[in-house]
């Protein structure tokens, strides 16, 4: 990926790039709505990335250009300073450009000249965080350009007030925590409270494959806010800040202070976060059939308790886990539409998946996207 990408960055900028870096996308793994309810959970680096190479300049322009849009078009000409929010073509400039906004927030230098060339094996809008992805590998490029080293929950934080701030999406940590601490044959597991991160092994072997839907409730703010506000209410009832501080015994012990949906919410989030912690534990005993286990078992809670799957995920899962070659699947991001991700091993296919997708389409009249993909390095400088 360095040479090729240093090629077109010399085609387009007719010089060698100083610095090339590159972060990976992320499939959340486990913990299903359970970030903002301050508890645990795991996401996986995959082997799929943007890359960036960056070359200093001295007339104070910053010079932009991707392959975001197939070829690699005429570069976007800006003046460095204070960054612009951008639209139209540029728009993708606006995740680089957030992160140059956010560097004077964490004591760091803005580079004050270069050229910027981003390239991608990882489809953007699948569910897979290329925001993320490309929000790090810009930011160590830009750090590196300008001989910066911060640690990498910095890195981490960077990324994430770029999406929140400049590009104006609400996310949560797991997107940049995992692009940013992952690991080939782990997982990254993120306590969301404090937030702090480390890594869990995975046995080598496992494979992942995503089922896009393309398809997505047309309420689905109002739903999560919805979500958002029962989670917060059933804390309230229960006498906590958030979730994670109450336990399943709690919860039936004030079960007649709560609606009905607020007490499914709640239990979903409550046991979900044990799942995580069961999960991280089946793991250090290489217990694969088990985490498989949980895995569904977090698709269940979401189809009956927090009711955040659909007839199309439910389908995919459904259909995934008839399979004996399928150790698990689940709804794979927020819910409500969106992408299936399934845990398998060598023996599922291509064929195997396109046993999948045939079914899907002889049920909804419509194919999903599948990738391939197996855990690999977080973000990193080339
Ligand atoms: P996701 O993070 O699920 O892929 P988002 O909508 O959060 O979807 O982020 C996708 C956006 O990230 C794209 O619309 C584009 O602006 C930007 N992006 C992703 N990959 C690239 C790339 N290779 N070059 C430029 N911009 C990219
Ligand atoms: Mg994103």
């Amino acid at each position: 990926m360095k040479e090729k990408i240093s090629a077109a960055f010399a085609k387009t900028f007719g010089r060698a790039p100083t610095v090339v870096t590159r972060a990976p996308g992320r499939i959340e793994f486990i913990g299903n709505h359970t970030d903002y309810n301050g508890g645990p959970v795991l996401g996986a680096s995959i082997d799929r990335g943007v890359c960036v190479a960056v070359a200093p300049r001295d007339d104070a322009r910053w010079r932009f250009a991707s392959d975001y849009r197939g070829a690699i078009g005429e570069p976007l000409d800006l003046p460095a300073g204070e960054p612009a929010r951008q639209s139209g073509n540029g728009g993708w400039t606006n995740y680089p450009l957030g992160v140059l906004a956010a560097l004077p927030a964490f004591d760091l230098r803005r580079p004050e000249g270069f050229d910027f060339l981003a390239m991608s094996d990882l489809p953007a809008g699948s569910g897979l965080s290329s925001s993320a992805a490309i929000e790090l590998a810009s930011a160590l490029a830009f750090l590196e350009l300008t001989a910066q080293h911060p640690d990498r929950t910095t890195l981490v934080q960077i990324g994430k007030h770029a999406e929140n701030h400049f590009v104006g999406v609400p996310c949560g940590i797991l997107d940049q925590g995992v692009s940013g601490f992952g690991k080939a044959d782990h997982l990254v597991h993120i306590d969301c409270r404090t937030p702090s991160f480390d890594t869990v092994p995975l046995p080598q072997g496992v494979h992942f494959w995503v089922f896009n839907t393309h398809t997505k409730h047309a309420l689905v703010d109002g739903l999560y806010a919805a979500r958002h506000r029962e989670c917060m209410d059933a804390a309230k009832a229960l006498g906590v800040d958030l979730l994670v501080q109450a336990t399943p015994g709690a919860l039936d012990a004030a079960h007649d202070r709560m609606t009905e949906t607020v007490h499914l919410r709640a239990r979903h989030v409550i046991e979900e976060i044990e799942r995580v912690r069961a999960t991280v534990h089946a793991l250090q005993f290489n217990q694969l059939p088990e985490v498989g286990r949980l895995l569904t078992a977090s698709h269940r809670s979401s189809q009956k308790l927090f009711e955040n799957s659909t007839p199309e995920l439910d389908f995919l899962v459904d259909t995934l886990t008839a399979r004996p070659d399928v150790l698990g699947a689940r709804l794979s991001g927020g819910g409500f539409g969106g992408a299936v991700m399934a845990m398998t091993g060598p023996d599922f296919d291509r064929r195997a998946a396109n046993a999948v997708v045939d079914a899907y389409h002889q049920r909804f009249g419509a194919c999903p996207d599948v990738l391939h993909m197996q855990t690999g390095d977080g973000a990193a400088v080339l």
